[in-house]
């Protein structure tokens, strides 16, 4: 039966450049539309770029150009690096269109007139130079806490304190440097807290296996008991001056760029239906049958299972069929970053001439449905890649190619060879079901290893039956022609099994072929007898070491103080966006100049302590920790509640409160390797017992931003000693 699939992946915000962060998400999903495409389904894929907000306007501004003109040249760019990664859309769109202007002020008409929009005054930092409203993150001033100057108006940086904005001793806008005013203004709240949407949340979020169990216990965490109300409404205006979408009926007020994000993949849907003629309400419609599926990154969760089909249901629209959350990139085990050069750009990974296939495989041999972080090992990408790719695959056309080409007239052999195939080669016809099962459920990762076990049967094959050495003895002609069609044949079936990964290889290998396109439905069957092929010609490259060198130094960037401040600014904005799109606004806004601090420039870490002997260091026992579990605390504003294996055995857990939330997300901590003191006393605490620290870098005074936990290089393993 023919499915009607809609496919969706986060939009990407029109601020700054797309990364190997990025495009986690991007391969993941093209790959699954490739294949069910490749299944015969009517699948279309749409995504466009998340245009509007302060940060887009701000940039613009700071460009001197228009937020229209920074959108289209940045989609540009965008669209450029994805076709370069073979991320094949139907429509790649933007939400500075009409189509979404629509929908958003649609849902938005039919949500008031459900009684689910709210206008409530509240009060906020307005710049008086700028004469704007500010975003937390756009207001920085001194840490109510500890007094650290230049803190954000949401967190301390240098103590880990949360607090208002109102909070900030001797505040200033990081737009102007103004001191900013308190001013009260209407917005415009989504009633989430309402009972129908309570009530129909509960319902849409448990229903049997829709959304992956991870993502179903965050859920039931944020939905609370049955008898609990813990859904808060939701803030969806922003005043003037502000790029977006001006609220009908409310002049000076705008959709905030979270409301209009969503509704962007129908705008992009509905985009594509007008140029290809299709019926926008078979997929959209409250009765649609048609499966639509939201691929997103774990971070917006909430926006994507609580406020999105919230608002979809209430507006008289269908909801998700689901909602496919992925982890995050690591590189090397650790956050990327630019000045270890691991913040990686899809532009400088193809202008350094690397292939792009290489990385489609990579991710998706680590790609297994779940919401667990991904790890990019640069050593293990170049391994696998040349050892799965060109040892096992490729090399079975290379080894069978030449034969036909000069032994046989390029022809395959006359005679049916299924018997023989069946025989010689078991399995590799019989896979087809099981492997589509694994592309089906996301698990790219267990789909690969099997096609890798079916390639190492036909290399096993091709070490009994050596081609080579038949191709030197008298009379073994028929046999080598036999050993090389069912080679070709093989080589056949394993590009059908990797096509949705490797789009480009795959069609460069039905010209070798000489096949049409290649179907899933073509796995049932071999080439015909006496089938010619064209000549071979060099698939695919290794990857160099040299390459992969040569990409972290393109991406490294220089720690001299005079590029530092673009660098490390952080993020501007408060609201809960993607890492990705921390990282681009990080490139995006730089704060005004700040005062310079006494003593000169340069991050200091306080006066030095006392001179001791290696006796007093050896008293403390220093351990690599991996940690295996990392929670906020209720009721705590600094701390994460970490436990931490450090090879204890019988899986036994340390337990550690650790002063770091302002600088980690806790989910993105699970699995990493840190450095803990294994030998402190205890500590009783108000939120239970402390059994140790770990250690973490941050500057003394608080003129610099950040804490910084310890990682050690890739190799170490929990419990061993550091000293
Ligand atoms: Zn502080």
């Amino acid at each position: 039966m023919t499915r009607k699939i809609l496919v969706t992946s986060a939009l990407p915000y029109a601020n700054g450049a797309i990364h190997l962060g990025h495009l986690v998400e991007y391969i993941q999903t093209d790959i699954w539309t490739r294949f069910q495409k490749m299944r015969g389904h009517e699948c279309w894929y749409v995504c466009a770029d998340d245009t509007h907000g302060t940060p887009i306007m701000l940039r613009a501004e700071k460009e001197g150009i228009t937020p229209e003109q920074l959108i289209a040249r940045v989609h540009e760019e965008h669209s450029r690096d994805f076709a370069g990664f073979h991320v094949a859309f139907d429509n790649y769109y933007t939400t500075h269109s009409e189509e979404t202007r629509h929908y958003s002020e649609d849902i938005f008409g039919k949500l008031k007139a459900a009684g689910l929009i709210e206008i409530r005054s509240i009060e906020q930092y307005y710049d008086p130079v700028k004469q704007m409203f500010l975003p937390d993150r756009f207001i920085k001033g001194e840490c109510p806490k500890c007094g650290a100057k230049d803190q954000y108006g949401d967190a301390c940086e240098s103590c880990g304190a949360a607090y208002a904005p109102t909070d900030l001793k001797n505040p200033y806008s990081a737009v102007s440097g103004a001191e900013p005013v308190l001013k009260s203004s209407d917005h415009y709240f989504f009633r989430l807290s309402d009972p129908r949407c309570q009530a129909f949340l509960r319902e849409w979020t448990q229903r049997g296996g829709r959304l992956q169990s991870e993502a179903a216990n965050k859920l039931q965490e944020w939905l609370g008991a049955p008898d609990e109300n813990k859904l808060t409404d939701w803030d969806i205006s922003r005043d003037a001056p502000y790029f977006g979408f001006e609220i009908p009926g409310a002049p000076g007020k705008f959709f905030y760029v979270w409301l209009d994000a969503p509704i962007g993949y129908m705008g992009s849907f509905k985009n594509f239906c007008t140029k290809k003629g299709l019926d926008f309400d078979e997929f959209w419609g409250k009765d649609s049958k048609a499966e639509l599926y939201h691929f997103i990154g774990k971070d917006i969760l909430y926006f994507h299972a609580l406020f999105w089909p919230a608002e979809l249901e209430h507006a008289g629209y269908r909801t998700p069929t689901n909602v496919f959350a992925h982890g995050f990139l690591t590189v090397d085990g650790a956050k990327m970053s630019k000045s270890r050069g691991t913040f990686i750009t899809a532009e400088s990974y193809l202008t350094q001439g690397l292939n792009p296939e290489w990385l489609r495989y990579y991710f998706a041999a680590k790609l297994n449905g779940s919401m667990e972080d991904l790890d990019l090992s640069l050593e293990d990408f170049t391994q696998r890649v040349n050892s799965d790719l060109i040892g096992k695959y490729i090399n079975i056309a290379s080894r069978a190619a030449g034969f036909i080409a000069k032994r046989f007239d390029g022809k395959l052999q006359r005679e049916h060879v299924i018997a023989r195939f069946r025989a010689e080669l078991p399995g590799l016809l019989e896979a087809a079901d099981e492997i589509a099962g694994h592309y089906e459920m996301r698990d790219y990762a267990r789909g690969l290893r099997s096609v890798m076990a079916l390639a190492d049967r036909v290399n096993q094959y091709v070490d009994r039956n050596q081609p080579w050495q038949l191709a030197k003895q008298e009379g073994q002609d028929a046999k080598l022609h036999e050993v090389c069609t069912l080679l070709i044949n093989a080589f056949r079936l394993l590009t059908i099994y990797l096509k949705p990964v490797l789009p480009k290889l795959a069609q460069r290998a039905e010209e070798f072929l000489n096949v049409a396109p290649l179907h899933w439905r073509d796995a049932e069957y071999l080439l015909p007898p006496a089938h010619p092929i064209n000549p071979y010609e060099h698939l695919m490259q290794r990857i160099d070491v040299k390459q992969i060198d040569a990409l972290i130094a393109a991406n490294r960037e220089s720690l001299e103080p005079t590029a530092a401040p673009a660098a490390v600014s952080p993020a501007p904005t408060s609201e809960p966006h993607s890492p990705q799109r921390h990282a681009q606004h990080q490139q995006a806004i730089i704060p005004p100049p700040q005062p310079s601090p006494a003593g000169g420039e340069g991050v200091s870490g306080g006066a030095f302590a006392p001179v001791i002997g290696i006796d007093d260091f050896s008293k403390v026992d220093l351990r690599i920790a991996r940690i295996v579990d990392a929670q906020h605390v209720a009721g705590a504003d600094k701390l994460i509640r970490l436990s931490l294996d450090i090879g204890e055995g019988d899986g036994k857990t340390r337990t550690v409160f650790a002063g770091i939330k302002a600088a980690y997300d806790p989910a993105t901590l699970v699995g990493r390797l840190t450095v803990m003191v294994a030998n402190l006393a205890p500590r009783k605490m108000k939120f239970g017992l402390s059994e140790g620290m770990v250690l973490a870098a941050s500057d003394a005074d608080g003129k610099s931003p950040g804490i910084f936990l310890l990682s050690p290089d890739s190799g170490a393993q929990p419990g061993m000693r550091v000293k």
